[in-house]
């Protein structure tokens, strides 16, 4: 169980950060809530964009396509997902894709999962699609060339660390055990940050006792490999995530079990663990490390300005029985209580590309 390994580590090692901790609980191998199962779906732990509605997963592929007609229909596209889950966005955007010509053929997909469970998941799905499909541990294994990255709720569970200003200084916070009662997870207050200090948004810096501010380090490793990548040959990434336009202060770790919150330290490895993605941080970064960065817009709003509708009315014509269910699935994604304004989509460009579609110039 990874409670118990968990435990064994802190009692020999001392409190572990919270980075620490949600590596263990989502990833560790064996047991983790990623490496065991497939989480996703109205029957399962959470349900995502994709699996309310094929017509994300395909306004995603006309997108993707449009930036390949963009970049010069190269020879040769690497479209890349970062945490394909069921893969279901993935063969969504190729089936809308197809009717591009030539950028199938031009197209390698490459999968890019943490998960054994969900790789077999992906390959299932995307078997029928006919596209050549590669699985690869890390960006950095992508060889080079032109791409197009596409991550829908990656970011967000990428690990994430709190910082906590206490007396006038910001520690970091991390998680040990109750002394009173040794089996239970609790947060304590750890070291100064020192000089990771840096990392707090500027704005947030000079804060109460008792404030606390989330780090992302995550999001800044996949900015700088994105740079990296971009710097070379063009690319374009499309990220899709929860939490708001500008950074703020807040404990945001949550745990969702059964589609229902759980207290985010009580059973590790059993729920899933994410925290929002700070999209001023993120998108700062992007600017930082020389990418063009555009957005965040609410996903609603990019849904709707792409042509949700229009492609709704169609698919409802050609199954009048599910106009209801269709009409049910546009009001999830866009409405502002449902997924519509706190999802957000953010675009992070290499210098050669024109407006990405959906997003006004930043
Ligand atoms: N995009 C999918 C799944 C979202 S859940 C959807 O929208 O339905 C998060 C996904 O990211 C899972 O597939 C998980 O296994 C994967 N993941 C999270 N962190 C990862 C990492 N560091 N490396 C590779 N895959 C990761």
């Amino acid at each position: 169980m990874i409670a118990d390994t968990l435990r064994d580590r802190i009692r020999s090692g001392g409190p572990l950060s919270i980075a620490a901790f949600m590596t263990e609980a989502l990833f560790d191998p064996r047991h983790g809530f990623y490496a065991t199962k497939d989480p996703i779906g109205a029957g399962a732990d959470f349900i995502t964009a994709p699996e309310i509605s094929q017509m994300f997963g395909e306004l995603l592929g006309l997108v993707a396509a449009q930036t390949w007609l963009d970049m010069g229909r190269p020879d040769t596209l690497k479209l890349i997902e970062m945490g394909p889950g069921r893969g279901t966005m993935m063969a969504d955007a190729l089936r809308a894709a197809r009717t591009v010509p030539g950028f199938l053929d031009a197209t390698e997909v490459v999968l890019i999962e943490a998960s054994a469970a969900l790789k077999a998941v992906q390959a299932q799905t995307l078997g029928p699609s006919g596209a050549q499909i590669r699985w690869v541990d890390r960006l950095e294994a992508v060889a080079p060339g032109p791409s197009i990255i596409l991550g829908n709720e990656f970011l967000d569970c990428l690990p994430v660390r709190q910082a906590l200003r206490h007396e006038g200084v910001w520690h970091e916070r991390l998680v040990g055990l109750n002394p009173d009662d040794d089996g239970a997870f609790v947060f304590v207050l750890g070291p100064p940050l020192g000089e990771d200090e840096a990392l707090i948004p500027a704005r947030l810096h000079e804060a109460e006792d008792g404030a606390l501010v989330e780090l992302r380090p995550g999001d800044r490793q996949v900015v700088d490999l994105l740079a990296a990548r971009f710097s070379e040959q063009p690319g374009r990434a499309l990220f899709i995530d929860y939490g708001p336009a500008q950074s703020e202060m807040g404990d945001t770790l949550q745990a969702i079990r059964a589609h229902k919150k759980q207290p985010p330290l009580e059973a590790p490895g059993t729920a899933d663990l994410t925290a929002r993605v700070d999209f001023e941080s993120l998108l700062q970064a992007g600017r930082d490390a020389g990418l063009k960065a555009y957005g965040p817009e609410c996903q609603g709003d990019w849904l709707l300005g792409l042509g949700l509708e229009a492609r709704a009315a169609a698919l409802s014509q050609s199954q009048p029985g599910k106009r209801a269910e269709i009409a049910r699935q546009i009001w999830r994604l866009t409405d502002n209580e449902q997924m519509g304004e706190l999802f957000k989509l953010v675009c992070l460009d290499s210098a050669d590309l024109p407006l990405p579609p959906g997003f006004s110039a930043g």
